[in-house]
């Protein structure tokens, strides 16, 4: 099974029609020896406040390396966990790897907080708020530390009980950011009914804002609404200082992007540049 794993990996390297339903069957083959054999890890990529400088802020991304495979993005294999649901239990392993990595920055005097993404379909069932709270009691970390990305990869199917369960999660200190603004099911509706603290633009709108005047309305339009709302607003995909600057200019709260770092390994983060108010708490 190996051999043939690798022969078709080969083939799939060509402009071979069938590539994408074949790579995503193979994926799915692979995904139980995945969760055995313990693959998954987490990397960080910081988030840039504008008007502080803090960097203190990390989104956690999911990173898979498979032995035929190689390395298989999470835009690939979160949708095909989506629809098995192993949704579930990726997520409540990041959410216990997060609370663990937020302990160790905590203990070791450089405190930061982190964005975990949480999928529509995780929050259909009533365990991803329970998950979520105990785990964080069990580790001691302080709720405001954590900051849930909803991904609007997924329709949100029960809306009402999506509502409820992130208002669960902001009453008890976690903030919650909804995630690729802009693309996908994200809506002005979603701005309005969603208990909301942060709005994430989505990285297309952001690639050509210095270059086409109508992506720079649009996004100044998101942000300008947002800030009616009281919301924070963070770019995505930031890869270049102009657009940094633009962003600046805007009133963007927050960047993100590989300008500002990659995502990478817990102890290959750049160090802390200041010391939020909030963290000084703990
Ligand atoms: P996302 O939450 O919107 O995360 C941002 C994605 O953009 C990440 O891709 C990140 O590596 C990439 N990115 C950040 N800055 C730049 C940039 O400047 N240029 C470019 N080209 N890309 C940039 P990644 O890590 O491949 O993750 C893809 C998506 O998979 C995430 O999008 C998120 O929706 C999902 N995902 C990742 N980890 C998890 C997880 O633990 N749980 C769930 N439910 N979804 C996850
Ligand atoms: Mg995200
Ligand atoms: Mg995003
Ligand atoms: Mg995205």
């Amino acid at each position: 099974a190996k051999q043939a794993g690798k022969r078709q990996v080969a083939r799939l390297d060509g402009h071979d029609e069938a590539a994408p339903i074949a790579r995503n069957a193979l994926i799915r083959r692979r995904l139980p020896s995945a969760f055995e054999t313990r693959r998954f890890t987490l990397h960080y990529q910081p988030q840039l406040d504008l008007v502080s400088g803090d960097n203190s802020t990390v989104e956690a991304l999911l990173r898979w390396t498979d032995s035929e495979l190689g390395m298989v993005s999470p835009a690939e294999f979160i949708p095909i966990m989506e629809l098995s649901g192993d949704i579930h239990r990726i997520g409540l392993r990041v959410i216990n790897e997060v609370c663990m990595q937020a302990r160790r920055w905590l203990d070791a005097g450089v405190p930061r907080r982190v964005g975990i993404n949480v999928s529509p379909v995780q929050l259909a069932t009533r365990r991803v708020v329970s998950e979520l709270l105990s785990a964080l009691a069990r580790h001691g970390v302080p709720p405001d530390l954590i900051q849930v990305e909803i991904t609007e990869g997924a329709a949100i199917t029960n809306l009402p009980r999506a509502i409820g369960q992130l208002q669960q999660l902001r009453d008890a200190g976690i903030s919650i950011a909804l995630d690729d603004y802009g693309t996908g099911f994200s809506s002005l509706a979603m701005l309005r009914n969603l208990p909301l603290n942060i709005v994430k633009i989505d990285k297309s709108f952001i690639d050509n804002i210095d270059t086409s005047a109508a992506d720079a309305l649009l996004v100044r339009g998101v942000i300008d609404t947002a800030h009616a709302l009281g919301l924070k607003v963070t770019a995505e995909g930031v890869e270049r200082p102009c657009q940094l600057r633009l962003l600046r200019e805007l009133g963007c709260d927050i960047a993100q992007g590989f300008l500002i770092s990659r995502p990478v390994a817990p102890d290959d983060l750049p160090p802390l540049t200041a010391r939020t108010p909030l963290l000084e708490w703990h």
